[in-house]
């Protein structure tokens, strides 16, 4: 039999289900996983909702489930759910002892999976994910897509977020309108899928160097993609999911409200932190926060950045200006 896209999908439909019913019917699940999302404080309807499961501790449990049921070793090799030895009948799942997030399509279906371990201890990578396949692309996937985009184009806008837990902790607490790029860096495809939706993403990265130089990063792919891009730094140390787990919504709400900068403004911010008065260390501020100006070829909106990023530095605009030209010189 020749092994198809299709019959990927439905490994990965049949994974999903075997991994739900797992956590919801099971004992080691019951008490391992569902305890553990709800110590986290996932309400069961947001854990239905995305499907979470749970891979258990035996060696090979959904691997001989799936052989069972007539799926092939190539497929379940494929999809990385099932990892054989070489001459070996026997195949290992990739995921267990890890609760499950199943990673959807654009239009719903299944295409891999996240695993997280359930307590930290550092002998093993804290996430796994599935390989890449015929039907999962990581740089072309956005972790919550499905369930948000509805809620992104009713709110002209989409969050950005680091982790399967930032989605869905946000979206318990009504901000719907967010997705992961799940520990990739971000690529342009992802923004790419999100631009069908909306032109604004506001990025909220884990408020670490790492996220702030991430979000860096991401201004300027977003403004490359004509999009437009607001940042909202969390408090060193959180992330969106354990700030929001701290607060209430309408603590959430606000601090949104007061915190979400422009790439401006968050720019500035960030780099006269590090520039503490030092002048040659300002005009290398300078050229960075022009070169992403830059990069937006809306010439109104250019003009309209380099009024503000003027006022913030308090540098001539005209300085800005021919600095601007400079830097769009077409190179060679
Ligand atoms: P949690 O809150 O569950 O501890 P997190 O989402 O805050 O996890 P981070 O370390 O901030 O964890 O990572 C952000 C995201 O990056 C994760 O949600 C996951 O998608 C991805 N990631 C993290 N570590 C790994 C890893 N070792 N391998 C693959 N992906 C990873
Ligand atoms: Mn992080
Ligand atoms: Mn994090
Ligand atoms: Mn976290």
């Amino acid at each position: 039999i020749q092994l198809n896209k299709e019959s990927l999908y439905q490994l990965s439909e049949v994974a999903n289900e075997y991994f739900q019913q797992q956590l919801w019917d099971e004992e080691e699940g019951k008490t391992l996983a569902l305890s553990y999302f709800r110590e986290r404080e996932i309400r069961d309807e947001i854990i239905k909702q995305f499907q979470l499961g749970y891979s258990p501790k035996s060696r090979s449990a959904f691997t001989t489930y799936a052989l069972e049921k007539g799926y092939k070793r190539e497929a379940l090799e494929k999809s990385g759910l099932g990892i054989f030895k070489e001459d070996s009948e026997i195949g290992y799942d990739r995921f267990r002892e890890r609760v499950i997030f199943p990673i959807h399509s654009f239009s719903g279906r299944v295409l891999g999976f996240g695993g997280r371990v359930l307590q930290n201890h550092g002998k093993t990578a804290k996430y796994l994910n599935s390989p890449e396949s015929e039907i999962y692309h990581k740089s072309q996937t956005l972790y919550g897509l499905f369930q948000a985009k509805t809620h992104i184009i009713k709110e002209d806008n989409c969050y950005l977020v680091e982790g399967y837990m930032d989605v869905i902790t946000l979206y318990q607490n009504g901000i719907k309108n967010v997705v992961a790029s799940s520990g990739t860096s971000l690529t342009t495809d992802q923004i790419r899928l999100i631009k069908r939706l909306t032109p604004n993403i506001t990025i909220l990265y884990d408020g670490d160097p790492a996220g702030i130089k991430a979000s860096f990063r991401g201004i300027d792919m977003i403004l490359e993609q004509e999009m437009n891009v607001r940042v909202l730094l969390f408090p060193q140390g959180e992330d969106p999911d354990s700030f929001a787990r701290k607060h209430t919504t309408e603590e959430i709400e606000l601090y949104f409200k007061q915190n979400i900068k422009d790439f401006i403004n968050f720019k500035t911010d960030v780099l006269l932190e590090e520039t503490q008065g030092d002048p040659i260390k300002k005009a290398s501020l300078i050229r960075d926060i022009v070169g992403s100006i830059a990069l937006i070829t809306n010439l109104i909106q250019q003009e309209i950045y380099i009024k503000e990023c003027s006022r913030l530095l308090d540098i001539s605009e005209q300085v800005l200006f021919s600095e601007l030209a400079q830097i769009s010189q077409p190179k060679e």
